[in-house]
């Protein structure tokens, strides 16, 4: 059944979490306390943290707050939000924005009052940047009613499913996922849906079967983003603390997403050469995704690092080659410096390449200019950006790049 939307009342109940004290906020890691941080997919604002989910691959394990398993919140939503649009790095209609992308999952029942309180005040500003929210748990009709109640907003729900069946790694039923998202996408009007199909992990969720459900599954999504696993140290040591089979020998500061797994993926996906879409709406980079999903070209700028184009619909590369503008020199120079770089600025093909600069002021220059903005001592390798070293073989194909 699809829900009529256009006459379902749009209303959600609000049960506010109760905000922690300063005394309790000043225990956790400074990364944490911090609300806003800036992530290659957008600025990312994260004023309520906890989650029971314990999946075993989960970003907290970096933060030292997988414990935390009951929400809180450590502001409200409306001294959040004008956080966000306060902060030095937010640009009115520009900067894509994440939320809960951190700390918790803004579809539990608990938290869902304040993603949806949250949403509703960026959209009451008549903001049309991008947000971005991520979720693993359960979406009713209802609440798709209310996500396509913002008007203003550029929405979209991406929905984490990775088939693993491991119940230490992953003790969330994918299945849950899996029907969030046929909901989502049966009921979307406004907002826009994407498969987030993640980790996949050799040994774990990639054998064909696997692979097999997922493409089944990205019929029920407008663009789906398949990628591999962050594993750091922190979450190595939880694997082995919580005797969980270690998919890798390493650990990496990128996601792993091995080179043959990609093949076999590709090999899949494939349709007719002469297909418009010749591996349909599958993409290796979440705001390809994100923009493919909303008819606009990619706010990250990865059209210059032209491997990733390789599967991508040829509209969709027709419209980020016409936004795709390297900024002129003496510009780039002069932000850069403001922003902190040490040395000297290149423009090359593919990015802007800065020296001394932090993650942050990177991703601000990179979404204003929609340019890639590398760092000169983290070089990206062609045809594995933004990915780690550990699957892939060495020779030609992988060359660093500037
Ligand atoms: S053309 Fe390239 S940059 Fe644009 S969405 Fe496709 S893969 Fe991403």
């Amino acid at each position: 059944m699809t829900l009529d939307t256009a006459s379902a009342p749009a209303t959600f109940q609000r049960r506010p979490l109760p905000i922690m004290t300063p005394k309790q906020i000043e225990l956790l890691e400074p990364k944490l306390a911090d609300v806003i941080e800036y992530r290659k997919s957008g600025l990312s604002l994260n004023h309520v943290i906890g989650c029971p989910l314990e999946c075993g691959y989960c970003i907290r394990h970096l933060y030292k707050n997988f414990e935390m398993k009951v929400p809180r919140a450590l502001m409200t939503d409306e001294d959040a939000v004008a956080a966000l649009v306060g902060h030095r790095y937010f640009r009115p209609h520009v900067t894509p924005i994440q939320l809960f992308n951190k700390a918790t999952d803004p579809m539990l029942p608990i938290v869902k009052g304040h993603t949806f309180n949250t949403l509703r005040l960026l959209d009451e500003r008549g903001l049309t940047n991008h947000v971005l929210v991520i979720t693993r748990w359960r979406v009713t009709e209802e609440d798709c009613a209310i996500l396509n109640s913002f008007r203003n907003i550029k929405l979209t729900i991406l929905v984490t499913y990775s088939g693993i069946g491991h119940t230490g790694i992953e003790p969330v039923d994918s299945d849950i996922a899996a029907t969030s998202l046929k909901t989502l996408y049966a009921n979307a009007q406004s907002y826009r849906t994407i498969l987030y199909w993640r980790p996949i992990v050799p040994g774990l969720n990639d054998s064909d079967e696997h692979l097999a459900f997922a493409k089944k599954l990205s019929e029920h999504a407008h663009a789906t983003v398949f990628t591999g696993l962050f594993f750091r140290d922190e979450i190595a040591a939880y694997y082995e603390e919580n005797k969980l089979p270690s998919p890798y020998e390493d650990t990496a500061r990128r996601k792993i997403m091995p080179e043959q797994l990609e093949d076999r993926i590709l090999d899949l996906f494939r349709r007719p050469a002469d297909s418009e879409e010749p591996w349909g709406p599958l993409f290796r980079k979440t705001s390809c995704a994100v923009a493919y999903a909303h008819g606009l070209a990619d706010y990250n700028g990865h059209y210059g690092v032209k491997e990733l184009c390789d599967i991508c619909p040829k509209r969709q590369l027709g419209l980020c080659a016409a936004a795709w503008n390297a900024p002129a020199l003496p510009d780039a120079e002069r932000l850069a410096k403001e922003l902190g770089s040490t040395g000297p600025v290149e423009i090359t093909e593919r990015a802007v390449i800065t020296e001394g600069l932090a993650e942050q002021p990177r991703y601000y220059m990179q979404h204003g200019y929609g340019f890639q903005v590398h760092d000169r001592a983290h070089p990206h390798r062609e045809r594995r950006h933004g990915r780690a070293e550990i699957g892939w073989r060495e020779g030609e194909r992988g060359a660093p790049t500037p």
